[in-house]
């Protein structure tokens, strides 16, 4: 990708100003406006060209970027007589958006290893991929429906009804998009591309969701802009960059986040140990992704099929969200070895590398999140989940809920009573280990 444009202008969208007459994108974080970091990112990442897309105000910003020549790129400018939301500045430059290019948001913070979400688009051969991922307020934000390949099926624009449950997954406001998203788009019309847009062309066009924990963040509200600048200052902004080694915490899911009643066949059956909440709160505080790893043979078996298993997670990651923890992945293997059963669906009943004690959940999520297994821990009440864990070098903690170790064997590395136990002890040895 060489081109990108920025929404930096669009009044009466998200880009609403302050009571100053400066625009949001030119608000300062540590000395240096929000879009020079994005300029500057890009610039790292090999784009040549950038359009900026701006409304009255762009005057400050065209005096400030220039032609681009101080910061190695070349940035032209298009300015909006009357804003069209985030589509209009789009549409208008259509004839020059003859390949795939970049939209992002003049007033976002963020650092995304841009090499692995172009891959990711490639490989799914995808007319537009979004950058999605799970928040700590699911309850009052546009979600995305996903499917297992990552296909975006659906968007569920707030308010959500209080007793829907749902998929802890929002959109967040950064797209690769092909020229084939044209055709869909209005001239002169007034459109936003999450509200209007999307919700449109994922039923008609391969649009897929690209999942990261990386950071981006937007200044909906004035206050953020303090929580931004700490962020930066601490090092989490570049941290988080995949293409830095990351550390996971993986958890087990039946009897280390809910309570073990068997297979769960239906999302009534579910129910979260009431310390689960704050054992992912604690997580999502530090710097470890938490990663679901779980086996399904119940698929496999024939007694509940994909669409109730995604139910199940989408209680799980609503009622998390509602008490403000987040998931950043899950994982799940729906295979069993042993065939010859009655109502089984023989395609699952295969010898695979998922089920743990094998590591396949493990190795998918490592190599989709650049993580260090060496230096990242597992959390686990049975034997299987012990032996996945350690064959790939993470540090395994066995825990006293479910079947708390009960068939014997494989030993732990540690042991704590429950998952916000084992959390704790995890911070601990991180403080003591440096
Ligand atoms: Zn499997």
């Amino acid at each position: 990708l060489k081109t990108a444009v920025i929404l930096a202008g669009g009044k009466g969208t998200r880009m609403g100003m302050l009571a100053s007459e400066v625009p949001k994108p030119m608000l300062k974080v540590n000395g240096q406006p929000l879009l020079a970091y994005q300029v500057e990112w890009l610039k790292r990442y090999g784009f040549e060209e950038i359009w900026m897309i701006t409304n009255h105000l762009g005057d400050v910003i065209e005096a400030y970027f220039g032609p681009g020549d101080d910061f190695g790129l070349s940035i032209k400018y298009y300015r909006e007589v009357e804003p069209l939301g985030t589509v209009g500045g789009i549409k208008a430059l259509e004839q020059l958006l003859q390949e795939d290019f970049l939209v992002l948001y003049g007033d976002t913070l963020l650092d995304i290893d841009f090499p692995r979400m172009l891959q990711f688009h490639m490989q799914k051969s995808a007319a537009a991929t979004l950058l999605v991922h799970p928040n700590d307020h699911p309850y009052d934000s546009d979600l995305v429906q996903i499917d297992a390949n990552d296909r975006i099926t659906a968007f569920l624009p707030k308010p959500h009804e209080p007793e829907a449950y749902y998929r802890n997954m929002v959109n967040a406001a950064l797209y690769i998009l092909s020229p084939l998203i044209f055709p869909f788009l209005q001239q002169g019309v007034k459109a936003d591309f999450g509200k209007d847009i999307f919700p449109k062309l994922c039923k008609e066009l391969p649009v897929f969701g690209y999942n990261t924990p990386e950071y981006i963040k937007d200044m909906g509200t004035p206050g953020r802009l303090e929580a931004v600048t700490e962020d930066l200052l601490s090092g989490k902004v570049a941290g988080r960059n995949l293409r830095h080694l990351q550390r996971a915490i993986f958890i087990d899911r039946d009897g280390v986040m809910n309570l073990d009643k068997g297979l769960i066949c239906h999302y009534d059956d579910f129910e979260l140990y009431e310390f689960v909440p704050e054992a992912i709160r604690l997580i999502n505080r530090t710097d470890f992704i938490a990663v679901v790893v779980t086996n399904q043979p119940g698929i496999a078996k024939g007694m509940y099929d994909f669409h109730d298993l995604e139910m199940i997670h989408m209680k799980m990651d609503t009622l998390l969200g509602r008490a403000g923890a987040k998931l950043d992945a899950l994982y799940f293997c729906p295979h069993h070895p042993e065939k010859g059963f009655e109502g089984e669906r023989p395609q699952y009943k295969v010898s695979c590398d998922c089920r743990k004690p094998a590591s396949g959940m493990l190795l998918k999520a490592a190599e989709r999140f650049h993580i260090d297994l060496s230096r990242s821990y597992l959390i686990g009440d049975h034997e299987r989940d012990i032996i996945a864990g350690k064959r790939v070098g993470c540090t395994t903690i066995g825990v006293e809920t479910g079947h708390a170790l009960s068939m014997g064997g494989e030993s732990p590395d540690y042991r704590a009573k429950d998952l916000l136990s084992a959390v704790k002890l995890i911070i601990d040895l991180e403080t003591i280990h440096g």
